[in-house]
């Protein structure tokens, strides 16, 4: 545990942090039932023209990976990194029984090497460069054999800004958080809003917010997430999301700008922030730590 902490210590600089754990397995043991030892669980919302899948894989980074239905085919996203994931999605995606025709991977390589690879505008000279190559590395040594071989072929580059469509469903690809890039905001069939994290309730991981600077950053794309009108909003981490979670994210963003404005130190800033949101869940000291650095 400890070599994870260096580890999204490390990847936290470059607020570059993603898959982190493994040990879900155990943990899930517990709370499935007898039947089938699932170890992640999916949900299915039916939307205007296309249906979402939602796969919560139930690591301790919430990473979460999609599948959108349309009439004759599938898009998957952020396909699993661990193999005990990546076997339970494929297994339910050929339940489907439609042919993927695209796989978007914005910030999470996983098992997807059979698949022909769209992603977002610098993402694959970012998963070539040394920052997500080095962070991949220490996951292949952390975590070996329960990693899926990573996908080699090469990725077709969406520019941002543009519409594509797969399976006859609209994405449409704009830039997302300016400290977390290359991360997207990819508005799916005008209905589902896709970012590397859901604004989900809970203490922002310094993972995302790396910086005091970085609360500007996400203010600005939590507002364009909500502006999209979106039904539903998504993200690499923390599932899906309903409007008022994006409202208080943009909410709890604020007090964060706020507080770390008027308070001298960390330490103060924590028991400020910890008054402010007394029960909500997640680690307010790394967080401040990362904001007074
Ligand atoms: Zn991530």
């Amino acid at each position: 545990m400890k070599k994870s902490i260096v580890l999204m210590a490390a990847a936290a600089i470059l607020a570059v942090g993603c898959k982190n754990n493994n040990e879900n397995t155990n943990q899930n043991d517990t709370t499935m039932n007898a039947q089938k030892e699932a170890v992640g669980q999916f949900q299915a919302y039916q939307l205007d023209g296309f249906k979402l899948h939602v796969y919560n894989s139930n690591d301790v980074m919430f990473d979460a990976s999609y599948i959108i239905e349309g009439q004759d085919g599938l898009v998957v996203m952020e396909y699993p990194l661990f193999k005990v994931n990546a076997a339970e999605f494929a297994e339910y995606i050929k339940a489907l029984g439609k042919p993927v025709v695209t796989d978007i991977t914005d910030y999470h390589l996983g098992g997807s090497d059979q698949l022909p690879i769209v992603m977002p505008e610098g993402m694959p000279q970012f998963i070539e460069g040394p920052i997500y190559g080095g962070m991949m590395k220490g996951f292949a040594e952390q975590f070996g054999e329960t990693m899926v071989d990573l996908p080699t072929q090469q990725a077709t580059e969406v520019p941002f800004g543009s519409t594509q469509q797969y399976a006859g469903v609209d994405f449409r690809f704009d830039r997302g958080a300016a400290s977390d890039f290359p991360g997207s905001m990819i508005l799916i069939g005008s209905q589902v809003c896709y970012t590397h994290w859901a604004p989900y309730q809970m203490h922002m991981s310094p993972l995302q917010l790396g910086s005091k600077e970085a609360i500007d950053a996400e203010l600005a794309a939590t507002k364009a997430e909500l502006a999209t009108g979106a039904k539903y909003f998504i993200g690499g981490h923390g599932g899906l999301v309903e409007k008022p979670a994006v409202e208080a994210r943009i909410a709890y963003l604020e007090c964060l700008k706020k507080l770390r404005a008027e308070k001298k130190d960390a330490n103060a800033f924590a028991e400020a922030l910890k008054a402010a949101y007394p029960d909500m869940p997640g680690d307010i000291a790394p967080l401040a730590e990362a904001l007074y650095k």
